[in-house]
């Protein structure tokens, strides 16, 4: 199995290490020799290190891929990391 379609569509789970042991040897060789989903997956990692996931996959053509990886390496690292333990206080309500 080493067609495009199907290594996309694990290429989530591929990121996130959530693989079994044989489909992540399947992928590795995949990537290994296809430019495009190479360039996919550093596109899911950038965007695994910010915390966005997508809710699906969306199809990416190679156009936005080579932007997106572009706007990547020169933006390096986000200014700022989001915190989710971030607490909102309220402020008391007089009485
Ligand atoms: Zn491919």
């Amino acid at each position: 199995m080493s067609d495009c379609g199907l290594v996309r569509s694990l290429l989530l789970s591929w990121v996130d290490e959530k693989l079994p042991q044989d489909l992540k040897s399947e992928v590795a060789e995949h990537l290994a020799s296809c430019g495009a989903c190479a360039g996919l997956e550093k596109t899911y990692r950038a965007t695994a290190r910010l915390g966005h996931w997508p809710d699906e996959e969306i199809p990416v053509p190679d156009r936005l891929t080579g932007a997106v990886m572009e706007a990547v390496e020169t933006a390096g690292k986000p200014e700022k990391e989001e915190d989710p333990d971030e607490e909102i206080v309220v402020p008391t309500k007089p009485v």
